[in-house]
């Protein structure tokens, strides 16, 4: 079983426990309620059948209580009980309302007490059919005690009582089915609205993703650099440099029009392959545009920066592509700088581009850096 699956296990049975003392609660209150009607002389038990009723009360709902604590109700075929302890709550009304007397008109609805219980659980036709033992026993008391000889006047009453019972129960049972069909109902409306909002979740994704990357490549574009810049510079200590490196595919025009638009952009992918691959985690490289890169090194004096563009640099010159023909390598001059956590982003890439601009004209293939004093 999955730990979601368990999960989920345990936060029924903590439901089912809740419900059962729930139910325990109502037990309880039913007999506050005959002891009231016991000690006002309202109520005719012999004390036997007082104790036997409370006897088999705790009985019963002791044998739930072990079940669901020990989790062996998860053997059943219904894990709640909810039809069993409805019957036996239904029988242990029964027996109280034998000895109920001229208090069972009142009594009497407790039946429909209990069967709010299933309102929730229970499908229409359990409903009816628990409405329906009900009834059944409450019919069976009326006949039995007909039998031993009532007078006509208490047949009648409890007659014209069981009537009112079966018309309430009936409206319960009624009203519950159609609680649990706009339970269901909304169920399924929260199960959809789930569904779409993992769909809407997926499609953000998708969205961020698209406005953050470099298709051709699968690198992170300008947009995403100078953010995360930003970012990294705020978080920033006093002291701590960051290496930024502007790069520029040398003569990438010719590649393009000597051997075809495809060509160009299998040695920008190339490039950015070689890029991702050599630097470390917490470093970022993204596409600035056409055939233009930057490179951000964490944690970098200018000695470890040049070492890293160089070490690219060397790489990139000696990349032999497919589409290209033996022997034609490609080069990539590149810019160097550093930045301070007081710096501006803006100026340290401008800092960058016009070391750029020095590389190319010193005959391009190179890393060249603008002096900072880093003091
Ligand atoms: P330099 O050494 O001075 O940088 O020369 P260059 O030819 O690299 O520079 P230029 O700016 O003249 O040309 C850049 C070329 O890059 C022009 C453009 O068509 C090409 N380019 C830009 N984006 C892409 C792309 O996504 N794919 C391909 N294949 N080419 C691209
Ligand atoms: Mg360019
Ligand atoms: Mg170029």
């Amino acid at each position: 079983m999955s730990e979601l699956q368990d999960a989920n296990s345990d936060k029924f049975q903590a439901l089912r426990l809740q419900r059962f003392y729930l139910a325990q609660i109502n037990y309880l209150i039913t007999y506050v309620v005959i002891g009231v009607a016991w000690a006002a002389g309202q109520y005719d038990a012999s004390a036997w059948m007082a104790t036997t009723h409370v006897l088999l009360g705790l009985l019963t709902q002791t044998v739930f209580w072990v079940l669901l604590k020990s989790g062996l109700n998860l053997r059943f075929r219904e894990p709640s009980m909810t039809n069993a302890q409805i019957v036996v709550a239904i029988l242990l009304t029964t027996y109280l309302l034998a000895f109920a007397g001229s208090l069972r008109g009142s009594l009497v609805m407790v039946y429909a007490n209990i069967l709010t219980f299933g309102i929730f659980q229970l499908t229409r036709r359990d409903l009816v059919l628990q409405a329906l033992l009900a009834l059944t026993c409450f019919g069976g008391l009326i006949a039995i005690e007909s039998y031993r000889g009532p007078s006509a006047q208490n047949l009648t009453l409890s007659l014209v009582q069981w009537f009112i019972l079966a018309c309430f129960l009936g409206c319960l049972s009624f009203t519950g089915s159609y609680i649990r069909e706009l339970r269901e109902r909304l169920q399924q409306r929260h199960s959809t609205l789930q569904a779409h909002q993992e769909t809407l979740r997926g499609m953000m994704g998708q969205l961020q993703n698209l406005a953050t990357t470099d298709s051709l490549t699968g690198l992170a574009n300008r947009r995403y650099f100078i953010d995360e810049a930003h970012r990294r510079m705020t978080l920033m200590r006093p002291n701590q440099l960051l290496g930024v490196a502007l790069i520029d595919l040398d003569h990438f025009k010719r590649i393009n029009d000597l051997y075809g638009h495809s060509a160009g952009d299998e040695v920008l992918q190339g490039f950015a392959t070689l890029a991702r691959d050599s630097l470390r985690d917490g470093d970022l490289v993204a596409r600035f545009g056409g055939e233009e890169f930057v490179i951000l090194l964490s944690n970098a004096d200018l000695g470890a920066l040049h070492q890293c563009m160089e070490r690219i640099r060397a790489s990139f010159g000696k990349m032999q592509f497919s589409c290209l023909p033996e022997g034609v390598h490609c080069t990539l001059s590149a810019g160097l700088s550093l930045i301070r956590q007081e710096d501006d982003l803006e100026a340290c890439l401008n800092s960058a581009d016009q070391a750029l601009y020095m590389a190319k004209n010193s005959g391009r293939n190179r890393c060249e850096h603008h002096q900072t004093d880093p003091a």
